[in-house]
């Protein structure tokens, strides 16, 4: 018996490996709606860069040939630099993050790294280079070391630790009994959003893309977590080239551009201060939310953010 033990020992342990990665594949391929028809083209270049300059030139984009998206979309994200996208709901906005990474083709235009157009790279380097951290943070059934990890598979513990303190979940962390090694996921203890948020924001300072895409959660936060979204968000996007994706203006005062976005084309562009004084649709949509935090300080329902 002791002799067939170790065998079946390893084949359980086969077993379970098989079956994890296959449950985190699954999930992989959920979370980039990997669209077949994405090829890499058979000269594909390796995207290799700590310095990405970012240009959407002249893009247009449909996912469905009877509803145009995206209207000759124009802007540069020079390198290091911060853009923020704004625009109501539906406008296009993260349309733009799925096209950088390739989910989908622009359908006209182009987009640009470093001048080259992002179809002459192959899709596996283009897709090393790039960080997103999700509105909707989906975590694996593992651990949270396995789930910041997996950001640099490679990185050490000492390395995994200091992701985790720079995205301020290391001390939640520590307080857990089983620390570092607690079950996450849909079958382990459930984060709350802005925990798994600061998962993702670990995980992608570990992974270190020079190019960062922050998503911004829709969801209306309290002031205490709007400050420290911001100041998270200021330290992973330092020296990166970095798009956000805004839901909520407070979070962009300190964009180097603010493109804003109306049914899939840029009505207006330019800092904040600008965009405040020059009183169009920004300068609307700021007073909007202005009006909004008051009234959900004076205690009535606010809508949803702009
Ligand atoms: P929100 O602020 O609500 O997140 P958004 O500005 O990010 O909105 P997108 O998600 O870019 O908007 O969507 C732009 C438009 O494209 C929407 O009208 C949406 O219905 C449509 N759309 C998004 N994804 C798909 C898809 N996979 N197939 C077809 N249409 C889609």
């Amino acid at each position: 018996l002791i002799q067939l033990y170790a065998p079946l020992n390893f084949l359980g342990f086969v077993y379970r490996e098989i079956k994890h990665s296959l449950a985190d594949m699954e999930k992989m391929f959920t979370l980039m709606e990997v669209g077949e028809e994405i090829a890499d083209k058979p000269d594909a270049q390796t995207l290799s860069t700590r310095s990405a300059a970012i240009r959407f030139d002249q893009v247009d984009f449909h996912y469905d040939p009877k509803r145009q998206i995206l209207h000759d979309v124009s802007f540069d994200i020079p390198a290091g630099h911060t853009v923020a996208v704004v625009g109501s709901s539906g406008a296009g906005k993260s349309t733009l993050s799925r096209l950088l990474f390739r989910f989908y083709d622009v359908t006209g235009g182009a987009i640009r790294i470093n001048g080259r157009d992002i179809r002459d790279y192959t899709q596996a380097s283009l897709r090393a280079q790039i960080g997103i951290v999700p509105q909707d943070t989906v975590l694996f059934n593992d651990t949270i070391y396995y789930n910041i990890a997996y950001g640099r598979p490679e990185a050490s513990e000492a390395e995994v630790i200091e992701a985790a303190r720079a995205a301020r979940i290391h001390e939640f962390v520590s307080q857990l009994p089983d620390g570092y090694r607690t079950q996450v996921g849909e079958r382990g203890l459930k984060l709350s959003g802005g925990e798994k948020q600061r998962v993702a924001i670990a995980r992608t300072l570990l992974k270190n893309p020079p190019i960062l895409v922050f998503d911004e959660a829709t969801s209306a936060l309290d002031s205490e977590t709007e400050k420290a979204i911001q100041a998270e968000l200021a330290a992973i996007a330092a020296n990166r080239t970095t798009l956000i994706i805004a839901h909520r203006l407070s979070t962009i005062i300190d964009a180097d551009q603010i493109v804003v976005m109306e049914q899939g084309r840029i009505v207006e562009r330019g800092a904040f201060r600008e965009l405040v004084e020059r009183d169009g649709r920004f300068a609307e949509m700021w007073r909007l939310q202005l009006q909004e935090e008051e009234a959900a300080a004076a205690g009535q329902p606010a809508s949803q953010a702009v």
